[in-house]
């Protein structure tokens, strides 16, 4: 497994919009063990596609506390079919706006479609953590940010702080 390199605000990348999984076979295992083994590493409990680099509509999460078996989630194609009315409050962060964090309110309860890992249809309900981290998630493969659930005085100074940073930090890729 290959740990592989975090796009990080200010990147455009991060505004893609991702393309649906044609087919769960083994290099699209392979790409979800990377994801995990960059997620373990960061360390943080989900990463989409985008933040490697790659615009397709997989994440990876894994919500198991410290000492706790692992217990990864491969989420392939992943759709909302329904949300609650009831919200819920998290502190949120994201492993491509390092050390920065903020509260998000988003439905308590999503229900949502996905393949796993053997593209199986999955049906699940997912509440408390797990409904905000898919829906975080879920966000990234249309291109949204966390950030953008915030008021826009914040988002701004989260933008030119990134930004700032940015000129400072050599280009963590080559585009050839
Ligand atoms: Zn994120």
């Amino acid at each position: 497994m290959t740990i592989k390199p975090l796009i990080i605000l200010p990147d455009p990348v991060l505004r893609q919009l991702s393309k649906p999984v044609e087919r769960v076979d083994n290099d699209l295992r392979k790409l979800a063990d990377d994801m995990l083994e960059t997620m373990y590493d960061a360390p943080g409990i989900g990463l989409a596609a985008i933040q490697v680099g790659i615009p397709l509509r997989l994440l990876v999460i894994d919500l198991a506390k410290e000492g706790e078996e692992p217990a990864p989630m491969v989420v392939v194609n992943p759709e909302i079919v329904n949300s609650s009315d009831e919200r819920s409050t998290y502190e949120e962060g994201c492993l491509s706006i390092p050390d920065y964090y903020a509260e998000v309110e988003r439905p308590a309860t999503v229900r949502a479609k996905f393949l796993d890992r053997d593209g199986k249809q999955q049906e699940i309900t997912a509440e408390g953590l797990l409904a905000t981290c898919l829906q975080h998630e879920i966000d990234h493969l249309n291109g949204v940010l966390f950030i953008d659930h915030i008021s826009r005085l914040k988002r701004d100074m989260v933008m030119r702080k990134f930004k700032k940073l940015a000129k400072d930090r050599p280009p963590s890729r080559l585009v050839g």
